[in-house]
């Protein structure tokens, strides 16, 4: 008999509420309390789906000092989900310190597949994803040029989440990194009704988005440095 799952992570919808899975709803109904980034987001989705649950909030400003609690409540026999307020909880979201304490206390956590940006982001984009790089956000100001510098002689394709403003400040240090003719892609609002992906080199990219005002969620996705004979570009 497995052990059973103390601490659930349940990806939710990135925009269409549709994405959720048949077995998303069924642990979050079946769960004991729900951690939640944002209990009036997650309040929201909640209402939605019909689950009436507790929720607590987990977020990046919390989530140290609750950590304890948590594992204690579970050892208990608490069974918790924790949700984010989009996509797969612990992927540029809290979730990570909670997993790592978990498993330091042999409490069985179970991370359901669904929702989340980098993966429709990478495919649509049609660069080679047989070997990828999730970069996450890139930090705002302070060690971003030192991440970029460090990435120059990455072969394989690069994923970054971007906010609207950052997106043509970051095609252009990207450009300048890795070559105006650098084959990458953008994707905003995925699953949502304004969804668009722009295929194209960083300069193409850098023109296209320079002609209108950028709104929404967006993932930048950038080819890897092209690897010829004896490591020269090709
Ligand atoms: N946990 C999420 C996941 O699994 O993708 C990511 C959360 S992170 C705080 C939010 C970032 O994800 C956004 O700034 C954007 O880069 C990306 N993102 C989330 N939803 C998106 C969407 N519908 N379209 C494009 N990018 C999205």
């Amino acid at each position: 008999m497995p052990t059973p799952t103390s601490l659930y992570l349940v990806p939710t919808p990135i925009g269409n509420l549709e994405d959720i899975t048949y077995r998303a709803v069924k642990v979050l109904q079946g769960v004991d309390v729900i951690l939640a980034e944002d209990t009036r987001n997650t309040g929201i989705l909640l209402k939605h789906l019909n689950i009436s649950k507790p929720m607590q909030s987990h977020h990046v400003f919390n989530e140290h000092q609750t950590l304890a609690g948590l594992v204690k409540r579970m050892q208990d026999g608490d069974v918790m989900a924790l949700v984010s307020d989009a996509g797969t909880p612990a992927i540029s979201d809290p979730g990570f310190l909670l997993v790592r304490a978990c498993l330091q206390h042999q409490l069985r956590v179970e991370c359901l597949p669904g929702p989340t940006a980098f993966v429709p982001a990478l495919v649509n984009s049609g660069l080679p994803n047989d070997r990828f790089v999730f970069e996450g956000f890139l930090p705002p100001k302070k060690g971003r040029q030192t991440r970029l510098a460090g990435l120059a002689e990455e072969a394989r394709t690069m994923i970054f989440y971007e906010s609207p403003h950052r997106l043509l400040k970051s095609l252009a240090q990207l450009a300048e990194s890795f070559g105006a003719d650098r084959p990458a892609s953008v994707s905003r609002e995925l699953t949502k009704l304004f969804e668009e992906t722009v295929n194209g080199t960083l300069e193409e990219l850098i023109a296209h988005f320079a002609a209108k005002v950028v709104k929404g969620e967006i993932v930048i996705v950038v080819g890897g440095r092209k690897q010829g004979v004896g490591g020269v570009d090709n």
